[in-house]
């Protein structure tokens, strides 16, 4: 997995607000597999460790799933301020 096109392809999604900036609220670690990353939009396997996440009450989308990379790519995105 490429961290760079990762990166940008969460940095979209944060100024697309399809996830939200911030506003995690629950965290669960997860080796199931399946599905596809909200952050970089790729399949999660079973050999990748992902992180199953519930985000404040309130904030759209409710809940996400992240490869654990893309978890922290986000993460350290929220960070930073939005850039216009
Ligand atoms: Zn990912």
């Amino acid at each position: 997995m490429d961290n760079v096109a990762a990166t940008l392809a969460i940095r979209l999604r944060l100024r697309e607000r399809t996830l939200p900036y911030g506003a995690l609220w629950r965290r669960q670690g997860e080796y199931a597999g399946g599905g596809f990353c909200d952050g970089c939009g790729e399949r999660i396997t079973s050999a990748q460790a992902s992180y199953a996440v519930d985000f404040t009450p309130g904030v759209t989308p409710e809940s996400g799933r992240f490869h654990r990379v893309c978890f922290e790519i986000w993460q350290g995105e929220c960070q930073t301020p939005l850039q216009s």
